[in-house]
């Protein structure tokens, strides 16, 4: 299943929905049709537990095209928000977990260029998230240097707590697509969480694709563009700490919870890395997929022009 947070209009509350055919179904409205409660809300449906999402998934397939009427809605006719507009936690983030993004970042930042024996985390809080479509602010009183950062992220469905690597990916719910928006220039001491969390800094989504649909996370292709001139091409297949990996290394000091977020890294072809330099400004667009998943788009703007409300 591909499931969204979506408002069926500017003044609709987000409800949980599921992406298919181009259509967005609404999952409670679609339980009520079928005589079974269906949350209105992902975190809902996540808290639920794997057999939830399963029975639902089930039950979509049965329906065969009988959504109910008044359930359905073209993807066009409809805002999607994050997946999760607001995270409970924040955001963890795998600095340097891609081989040629670790040499490039070694040139160009101050970082090592020997390989990482461990994770490399940092966290981006749940402020930071915005939708598809939703404007990445550029302060050029806070930044000269805003770059780009496509990343796969993992979606925790169950309590994880000193799991093992090979049993880790029983607790994903599903995966999406994170951008790791990063403002080179204002990280202090060392500490990168001032320079990547930002309000702003995180676009998430467009859709949670569950795992049964992902059986392995390490085989998905992804690419970022900046004004349609690509910048970044991968695939997960380059992580240097795997997803499992990265769920049992977290769960070693911290519990990971259902609708915990892991943005897992990215490859090489930053703006950082590249020579001459390149940096995102007003007026940008940036997109980034992954494949199975979807594709973000984003324009940055200038935040003295920022949508209010927020
Ligand atoms: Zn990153």
């Amino acid at each position: 299943m591909k499931l969204v947070t979506y408002m069926a209009d500017a003044e609709a509350a987000a409800r949980l929905g599921i992406l298919r055919d181009g259509l967005v179904i609404d999952a409670a409205g679609f339980g009520a049709h079928i005589g079974h409660a269906v949350p209105d809300r992902m975190l809902d449906l996540i808290d639920e537990g794997p057999y939830a999402a399963a029975q639902l998934g089930k039950a979509l397939e049965a329906a065969q095209g009988d959504w109910g009427s008044g359930n359905t809605r073209p993807i066009e006719n409809v805002r999607l928000l994050a997946p999760i507009p607001r995270p409970r936690k924040n955001v963890f983030g795998i600095g340097l977990n891609y081989l040629d993004h670790i040499t490039e970042s070694a040139k160009a930042l101050d970082t090592d260029d020997s390989l990482p024996k461990e994770p490399v985390v940092f966290s981006k809080p749940p402020t930071a998230v915005i939708g598809p479509g939703d404007p990445v602010c550029h302060d050029a009183d806070m930044t000269q240097q805003l770059d780009w950062e496509v990343e796969l992220a993992v979606i925790v469905g169950t309590r994880a707590w000193r799991v093992a690597r090979e049993t880790a990916l029983s607790h994903v719910f599903g995966y999406s697509v994170l951008i790791d928006i990063s403002a080179r220039d204002n990280r202090r001491a060392g500490q990168w969480i001032f320079s990547k969390g930002q309000d702003s800094y995180a676009p998430f989504g467009p859709c949670i694709v569950t795992a049964d649909e992902i059986p392995d996370p390490q085989k998905l292709d992804l690419w970022l563009t900046v004004n349609g001139v690509e910048k970044q091409r991968s695939n997960t297949s380059h992580m240097l700490f795997k997803v499992g990996k990265l769920i049992a290394d977290l769960s070693k000091g911290i519990t990971l919870e259902p609708g915990d977020i892991i943005a897992s890294g990215t490859p090489e072809g930053v703006g950082a890395g590249r020579d001459p330099q390149e940096w995102l400004w007003p007026g940008d667009v940036i997109e980034a997929h992954v494949q199975g998943i979807g594709t973000l788009r984003h324009p940055v703007i200038d935040s003295t022009v920022r949508p209010r409300g927020r």
